[in-house]
């Protein structure tokens, strides 16, 4: 999983906002992060006031409304596709672009299977589980066809 420290997923995203503003160069991974970016215009306001919510708390909220722990899962769903890892994943991601007609709202089908599994592990205190994530998968997946 895409694992760094809060205050560097935030500079990362802040950054790749900035140089695709100015028309800067960009890494392959930062190529990634702006297609996100771009599917999100909602947080294009706050990517532009680094210093305004470089140390926003959402704590207070629902976790899941964290903008930045929102964009981190998307590069993480990114990474899973690319490698196919957990195995079947990207069979699953057709499918459900099958279903759904529309491939972001199917990546936001990972996501949010991938926060089930993560939340789960962490209220059982287990490993994260790659077996459980993929049936959450399975199971949205049934809803949408059902
Ligand atoms: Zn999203």
């Amino acid at each position: 999983m895409f694992d760094v420290s809060r205050d560097q997923a935030r500079q990362f995203f802040f950054e790749v906002r900035a140089k695709s503003k100015q028309s800067l160069p960009l890494s392959p991974l930062e190529d990634v992060a702006l297609s996100i970016i771009n599917h999100h215009p909602e947080y294009h306001a706050l990517l532009d006031q680094p210093e305004r919510y470089k140390d926003k708390d959402w704590q207070g909220e629902s976790n899941e409304h964290n903008p930045f722990l929102h964009l981190s899962l998307h590069l993480a769903i990114e990474e899973q596709l690319s490698i196919n890892q957990p195995p079947g994943i990207r069979a699953y991601f057709e499918r459900l672009c099958l279903s759904l007609k529309d491939e972001h709202l199917a990546r936001h089908v990972l996501l949010e299977s991938l926060t089930e599994m993560v939340w789960q592990a962490q209220v059982n205190q287990q490993p994260l589980d790659n077996q459980r994530y993929l049936s959450l998968v399975e199971e949205r997946l049934h809803q949408l066809n059902s």
